[in-house]
């Protein structure tokens, strides 16, 4: 039994958080969020603790998927918010610092100074879906120069609310308040997913997308830079060059050649999942 403590901490750390930001912000939700988004990370972190071998790839997964609900529908139909980039970047042109830009913030502009990309690996409503599909990743030499392609859906995303705003007169104070804007978040993701489910096939790699297109990605990776958490070599044991650690990372990192010199993981596409830890017979990362 005392193996499993550790999984209740994300639970204890979700009702601390959610408490203090009760505290400041006096909005109920949050005393549901994020301690719901700590018990799916515990039962997470129970099912890795629980099960044995490669079974324990679905605890994240897991988790991913319990938080889904929360974040995709919940959190933007309580508020009537869309929490997409695009819906977060025309609150901010007007200076309307909405929970949309709170989320932001915590999740993907300052968060990744302490958990990289870890948004990425256990609470994004795309991914969830995502990581479920009934794909085995092939592991492919595809150049990083196709990565520049998230810069153009970047400037996309941020001409969208300018062109809203600048050519069509469209005024958040008032239109953002009559109950639009949660409508163009299911608009705008449902998108994403007519992009990349079927690139995830296409490319047989359940993350093509978060590689080639996701513009959020390059939200996260300046301050992701200098992130504190990373997926670190264990110094007691030896890597035997197996590669199962690049074979199963789902962000087609290599990981090998990392542990190989003993470094820490600093690939900013890094997204904490430790899905590469538990395939590795050596134990040589941690
Ligand atoms: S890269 Fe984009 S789609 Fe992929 S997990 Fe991160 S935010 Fe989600
Ligand atoms: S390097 Fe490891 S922790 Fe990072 S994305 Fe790949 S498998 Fe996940
Ligand atoms: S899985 Fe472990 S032993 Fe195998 S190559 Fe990766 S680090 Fe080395």
């Amino acid at each position: 039994m005392r193996k499993y403590k550790t999984s209740i901490l994300p639970l204890i750390i979700g009702l601390f958080i959610s408490t203090i930001l009760y505290i400041a912000f006096h909005w109920w939700g949050f005393l549901i969020i994020f301690p719901w988004i700590g018990l799916s990370i515990s039962v997470g972190i129970f099912l890795r603790l629980k099960l044995e071998g490669k079974k324990r790839l679905v605890g994240r997964k897991v988790s991913i998927l319990m938080i889904f609900p929360c974040l995709f529908f919940f959190v933007p139909i309580i508020n009537n918010e869309n929490f997409q980039l695009e819906g977060v970047f025309l609150i901010i042109l007007v200076g309307f610092f909405s929970k949309g830009f709170i989320h932001y913030a915590i999740a993907k502009l300052f968060g990744p100074l302490i958990w990289r990309r870890g948004f990425c690996g256990y609470a994004c409503w795309t991914a969830a879906i995502l990581d479920w599909l009934p794909i085995k990743n092939k592991n492919r030499n595809i150049s990083r120069s196709y990565r520049n392609l998230r810069f153009i859906m970047l400037s996309l995303s941020l001409l969208i609310p300018i062109y809203l705003i600048f050519a069509l007169s469209y005024n958040p104070w008032t239109d953002y308040i009559n109950k639009q804007e949660m409508k163009l978040m299911f608009i705008s993701n449902g998108l994403y997913y007519l992009i990349a489910i079927p690139l995830a096939f296409i490319m047989s790699d359940k993350r093509a997308f978060c590689k080639y297109v996701c513009p959020v990605a390059l939200v996260m990776i300046p301050t992701s830079k200098i992130g504190l958490l990373k997926i670190k070599p264990n110094l007691q044991n030896d890597c035997i060059g197996c590669k199962a650690c690049n074979h199963n990372c789902p962000m087609g990192i290599n990981v090998m050649d990392f542990m190989k010199r003993n470094l820490s993981i600093s690939d900013t596409e890094c997204i904490l999942c430790n899905d590469c830890g538990i395939v590795c017979p050596s134990n040589k990362i941690k």
